[in-house]
């Protein structure tokens, strides 16, 4: 760690002070723990990448030249203030205004930043910005979302599955789909909310950056203090930055303690600060993310886009299949004319028009969705059951059209579940849900879905999916 300079001064300084004072000032800056970690830098980059493009598509980013500059240079700074053995070679650093009114900020694994407007109103200095940016900048430096991922025995979250719950998790989109919302993991709780343990390393680390950057390292308290009392104020909801980084509790006083220990460096030119206020008084109005929310769920949240047009006539599936894969837990045959859509939990896989809007709705008329959740039992029928029960509760109409009969699946025990549903398009459609479970006690799905009328062009083709069903998983 090339911090010998600072520490040994800071150093100096704690000793004349106690001697002087005989107060407990003995403190040298604090280590930090570096946690367990099953994925590369490389790996946080790519995941980080990812998501921040989803934000993107979702976020009202602010352009303006002044205030991205402004933020990409107090970044630059930060990031040039962290300790060099944290800060890998391959980290893609990036920190991007938003138009939002919460007081929020938030970090993707391998560097790329958010800092939303309403953190700027409601900083009172230069300091209270870069603190917040100082601490979203440890987690990455911490590699606290892939460590939350590697804490996680979960055979679903590979790399793909994770940056699509990233992104989906971050927008806080509404999953879209018209079946399986029974079966959402709540991922994005998972990835960006911090541990107690991890918000205090994140707060003695941002400290430590805040001083050597030139900033009186005092001003993270300043702005956790701020961030407590708009919580208070607004009736518990409590701005979104409280839900993702709790507070390990006596922040200000371990932030005070360890700040003592420190030597600021050369104070930073904070004259920008009054500036970049004034630029985004020339902004439209700030959105909340309760605007962003309604806008996300008529686009079908942070799900995939479409494929084609609900309604449309959707064409026979092809004769010709592809092998898909799903993030080490399954491979299937699909038919070569449909399309992979990735969400948090499940893949849909479906032909053209057979997912996207319709009169506002998100619709999945057409298509096979393979997905994990978790089981609430080991037996197989009481797990399947429980699962379609959940499913039901956001499809009332669900209905048994039969018997549930035993089946195989990748040669396991597995329970073919055929139901009706009123379709999008009008009319009943055909449900058909092949469940099993993984090495783990985790139940796996392989659900079929298509209008009544449509049944007999795709039969075929679900059972050839069905029965092509491999099983991957390490076991
Ligand atoms: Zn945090």
């Amino acid at each position: 760690m090339d911090r010998t300079t600072a520490t040994g001064a800071a150093r100096a300084v704690s000793l004349l002070l106690a001697v002087a004072l005989s107060a407990p000032m003995l403190w040298a800056q604090t280590a930090i723990k570096l946690p367990k970690n099953r994925y590369t830098p490389a790996q946080d980059v790519e995941l980080g990448k990812e998501a921040a493009a989803e934000v993107k598509r979702q976020y009202p980013i602010i352009a303006d030249e002044r205030i991205a500059g402004y933020l990409r240079t107090l970044g630059d700074r930060l990031v040039a203030a962290a300790p060099s053995d944290l800060n890998q070679p391959v980290y893609e650093y990036s920190f991007t205004p938003v138009n939002l009114k919460e007081i929020n900020a938030f970090a993707l694994p391998g560097g790329p930043m958010f800092v939303h407007r309403g953190m700027f109103d409601a900083a009172a200095s230069e300091g209270e910005v870069a603190g917040v940016m100082a601490h979203e900048l440890s987690h990455v430096l911490l590699r606290h979302g892939t460590a939350n991922v590697s804490k996680a025995q979960n055979p679903w979250l590979q790399l793909g599955q994770v940056a699509g719950a990233l992104g989906g998790a971050v927008v806080g989109g509404a999953a879209g789909s018209a079946i399986a919302q029974g079966s959402q993991f709540g991922l994005g709780t998972l990835l960006l909310k911090y541990s107690r343990d991890f918000e205090k390393q994140a707060d003695l680390l941002g400290v430590q950056i805040l001083a050597r950057a030139g900033y009186d390292p005092r001003a993270l308290a300043r702005m956790f203090e701020t961030i407590e009392r708009e919580s208070r104020s607004s009736g518990g909801g409590g701005p979104q930055w409280l839900s993702s980084h709790p507070d390990p509790g006596n922040r200000t006083q371990y932030i005070e303690r360890e700040a003592a220990s420190l030597t600021v460096s050369n104070p930073a030119d904070d004259r920008g600060f009054t500036a970049v206020k004034s630029a985004f008084a020339s902004q439209p109005p700030a959105k909340s993310m309760a605007d962003l929310a309604r806008a996300s769920a008529g686009e079908g949240g942070g799900g995939p886009a479409t494929v084609g047009t609900p309604g449309q006539p959707v064409p026979p599936p092809s004769a010709q299949y592809q092998t898909i894969n799903g993030g080490g837990v399954f491979q299937a045959d699909v038919p070569a004319n449909w399309t992979a859509l990735r969400s948090a939990s499940a893949i849909k896989v479906v032909p053209q028009n057979g997912y996207g809007q319709l009169e506002g709705r998100t619709v999945f008329s057409h298509g096979v969705e393979f997905g994990i959740s978790r089981a609430s039992s080991r037996d197989l029928r009481t797990a399947t059951d429980a699962w379609l029960g959940a499913v039901a509760q956001n499809n009332p109409e669900l209905r048994a059209a039969g018997t549930q009969t035993a089946v195989r699946l990748s040669q396991r025990s597995a329970i073919r579940t055929p139901l009706v549903n009123p379709s999008p398009l009008g009319g009943q459609e055909r449900v058909d849900v092949y469940t099993t479970f993984l090495a783990d006690g985790t139940l796996f799905y392989c659900l079929t879905i298509v209008p009544e009328r449509d049944a007999a062009a795709f039969d075929d083709a679900f059972q050839r999916v069905a029965q092509s069903i491999r099983l991957t998983e390490a076991r």
